[in-house]
């Protein structure tokens, strides 16, 4: 894949990078090991002044920056700034709450036979972020914050269309005060990442991206012994009960499918409707979904802009033909429009069966699929019938059923009566195909922490340690 950036909108390439050479990829490991010893030895107090400056530069650059990513990857601008606005205050939430993270954690000091026991969360090295372009900017950043604040160093393999916005976080860290090399973006395509996983220097990695993308660097990771958080696809339902205000869970849910042109992970799927409700939800859902506007990205009445490359739109449409040529039916869209740009309508399919595509595929696009019903644990069934556990979303204004919803679905998050966002203060990731680890909160941060179990004795003759060795 070229690294360059390919306007979504109208298919015009405006910038192209040559990779860089080995030794270029090594000189970013080293400097991103020596910022390393050098970042570790600093104090909290100091990091987070630089990570508030951070904060303060995407605040101040706030509007160029949304439209660079537009530029790149298609969203719309308003989705843009908010994205930004996001980032900046994922750095203060860090900045503002790594001395708690990282804080000793005492342990029961009698119970193991010492005169102090604690727990210390330490920095582990440089790691290696490969990420996606769907959201270029949040997706790196919630990485890098509590990377960053925590002590380690950072080294980007972005994904190839999004260039400008991956060097721009590197001169955003710099700019903010960070070390030279504590933040590094190598321009490389994803053929390098098994050069650079497998260098002694760099000690972890994380992956939001694909299956496939997962299960290479898993590989790698399994091979050389380094621990990796993977956040990968999911197909998340969005379950809709008879005690459902179905006016606000067509209009949630229509938001829920269609944001960031229906490229996110945790963009519901797969829409499981009572039989009871059906027919009221779908006429209501096909209804707004038909009234989103498409079209330019910049434009502030646009709701969906293009997709973010032109193989993206093709393999949606190709799951909506195999399911219309397998006997679904489409309530709305399902044909790419004329012209420039790699646009496609909000769709809804509804009859959907097991052999076709859309029914086991996630669906990367603003394509909406549509499964009835007859009871609790049939929805049960179709909810977890993936091979992907990310995100979940209820619909039930029952309070019994809430709590059951929130035991039943087998994913990483449950949303009743709203849509899987994802926000500092919660974890969050995936179970089954969508990958292991947490990224946000303090699990994020302690991810990538050594958790280091401290021991300290009497020191005289009849101190515990040793006695019981294991
Ligand atoms: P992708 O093809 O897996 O790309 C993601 C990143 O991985 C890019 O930097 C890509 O580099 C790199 N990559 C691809 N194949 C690789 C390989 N075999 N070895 C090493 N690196 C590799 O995913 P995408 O199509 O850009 O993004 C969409 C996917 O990401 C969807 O499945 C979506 O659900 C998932 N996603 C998950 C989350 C989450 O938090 N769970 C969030 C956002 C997106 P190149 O660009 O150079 O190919």
């Amino acid at each position: 894949m070229p690294i360059a950036t390919t306007n979504p909108a109208t298919g015009q390439v405006l910038k192209s990078y040559d990779p860089m050479s080995a030794e270029q990829i090594d000189a970013a490991i080293e400097r991103a090991d020596l910022a390393y010893r050098q970042l570790r030895g600093t104090t909290i107090a100091q990091r987070e002044r630089w990570l508030t400056a951070a904060a303060d530069l995407l605040e101040a650059e706030r509007d160029e920056t949304a439209r660079l990513m537009t530029t790149e990857m298609g969203k719309t601008y308003a989705a843009a700034k908010a994205e930004v606005t996001k980032c900046a205050t994922a750095c203060r939430f860090y900045a503002a709450k790594a001395a708690e993270f990282l804080a000793d954690e005492p342990a029961d000091a009698t119970a193991v036979k010492a005169t102090r026991a604690f727990v210390r969360y330490q920095p582990i090295g440089p790691v290696l972020a490969v990420m996606p372009w769907n959201f270029p900017l949040w997706q790196v950043m919630r990485f890098a914050a509590p990377a960053l604040m925590a002590g380690n160093t950072g080294l980007l393999k972005h994904a190839s269309n999004v260039p400008q916005t991956a060097l721009l976080l590197e001169d955003l860290f710099r700019r903010a005060g960070f070390p030279e090399g504590a933040f590094t973006t190598l321009l490389v395509g994803s053929a390098e990442v098994d050069r650079v996983l497998s260098d002694p220097r760099v000690r972890a990695a994380t992956l939001t991206g694909s299956e496939g993308a997962g299960r290479s660097i898993a590989q790698i990771a399994g091979r050389e012994l380094k621990k990796t958080v993977l956040e990968l696809g999911g197909s998340d339902p969005f379950v809709v009960m008879p005690s459902a205000d179905l006016d606000r869970a067509a209009e949630v849910a229509t938001t829920a499918r269609c944001q960031n042109n229906g490229q996110s992970c945790i963009a519901a799927k797969r829409f499981i409707v009572h039989a009871d409700v059906f027919d009221a939800f779908a006429e209501k859902f096909a209804a707004r979904m038909s009234a989103l506007r498409v079209g330019d990205p910049m434009d502030p009445d646009t709701d969906v802009g293009p997709l973010a490359s032109e193989g993206g739109r093709d393999e949606i449409h190709a799951q909506v033909r195999d399911a219309v040529d397998r006997g679904a039916t489409v309530l709305c869209g399902g044909e790419p429009p004329a012209g420039p740009g790699w646009f496609y309508p909000p769709t809804v399919v509804t009859d959907l069966r097991p052999e076709m595509r859309m029914w086991s595929e996630e669906v990367f696009g603003p394509v909406a699929g549509l499964y009835r019903v007859s009871s609790y644990d049939e929805a049960i069934e179709v909810a977890n019938g993936t091979a992907f556990g990310l995100g979940s979303n209820a619909w039930t204004r029952d309070p019994e059923e809430q709590e059951r919803f929130a035991t039943d679905l087998d994913a990483g998050n449950v949303f009743v009566n709203g849509m899987t966002t994802s926000y500092p203060e919660l974890p969050f990731g995936g179970v089954k195909n969508s990958g292991y680890g947490r990224e946000l909160s303090a699990l994020g941060m302690r991810e990538f922490c050594n958790t280091k179990t401290v021991w300290v004795g009497e020191g005289a003759a009849t101190a515990g340690a040793g006695a019981h060795a294991e």
